[in-house]
Formats: structure tokens, sequence, C-alpha cells
């Protein structure tokens, strides 16, 4: 079972997605979109606490 997240499900006006085996690998691909394309966001734990929240399980 692997992760996966929006930004869509976080109320971004944005297509990106992504997928990854475990929680701390999809927080780290997260943190690298974020840096490159919501500027406006600070990267901290409450950010990073928020994006594994609205994570969700594949199968
Ligand atoms: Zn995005």
């Amino acid at each position: 079972m692997g992760k996966s997240i929006s930004c869509k499900d976080a109320g971004k006006t944005c297509g990106w997605s992504a997928t990854a085996e475990s929680e701390d690998e999809l927080l780290k691909i997260t943190l690298e979109h974020v840096k490159e394309h919501h500027k406006d966001l600070t990267i901290n734990s409450e950010l990073s606490k928020n994006i594994k929240s609205i994570m969700k399980n594949t199968k």
C-alpha cells in the first residue's frame, strides 16, 4: 500500500498529484513541488503535518 496526494485536495488551483511507496517518500516529493510551484508557502513542521493529513492510501 502506498500514499497519494494532490494539490486540489489542499484547495490549490494546481493539477499536480503524486504517489509514493511511503509517507516520508511522498512528503519529500511534495516538498520539492511546493518549493518550485507554491513559493507563497513556508516549509516548516506545520506544513509537513498538513501535507501528511491530506495524503490518501492507495491500493
Ligand atoms: Zn501544486
